[in-house]
């Protein structure tokens, strides 16, 4: 399995010891929506979303079943090979649908960001990091569609070039 470009660009992201034992148990409770270029490298474990704008591909936790690339000790399987979504979160990035601009968040879904115990140096890399790559637009807007707790909160935002 190879990795996916954006996801390499993000492969400096780990978040340590905070997830181990973690009570949120991310990959046995949400799914990880796939860009276009990881599709391929996931066909094999993926699955469809459907969004009001179109379907994405996703892999992780389905009908109530965790990940297949969870172990039992709770560790991922492919960390090192994990595609984008999986590799940001708790950062999301969608696309503000009025404003043409795109939003990063903080997902208070995991205790991480509730504690306050992320490291800000690493969030703060992943936002340069969104802040640079070129997301597919139709990609993030049916990503942002796509159904999720949405128990999010707003760290920045990078403006549209028709509102900066
Ligand atoms: S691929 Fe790894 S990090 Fe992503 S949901 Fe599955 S087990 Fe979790």
């Amino acid at each position: 399995m190879n990795l996916g470009n954006v996801a390499k660009e993000l492969s400096f992201i780990d978040f340590g010891d905070i997830c181990k034992n973690c009570e949120a148990n991310c990959c046995r409770r949400f799914y990880a929506v796939l860009l276009p270029e990881e599709e391929l490298l996931f066909k094999e474990s993926s699955f469809t979303v459907s969004t009001p704008l179109g379907a994405v591909k996703a892999i992780g936790s389905r009908n109530g079943k965790p990940c297949p690339y969870l172990s039992e000790d709770n560790l991922c399987k492919i960390y090192s090979m994990r595609p984008f979504d999986c590799r940001i979160w708790p950062v999301i990035m969608y696309y503000d649908l009025k404003t043409g601009d795109k939003v990063i968040y903080l997902d208070l879904q995991c205790p991480a960001v509730i504690k306050n115990t992320l490291s800000k140096e690493v969030v703060d890399k992943v936002i340069e990091v969104l802040k640079k790559i070129d997301v597919d637009e139709e990609w993030l807007k049916k990503y942002t569609l796509a159904p999720w707790p949405n128990t999010l909160k707003e760290i920045t935002r990078i403006n549209s070039p028709q509102n900066s």
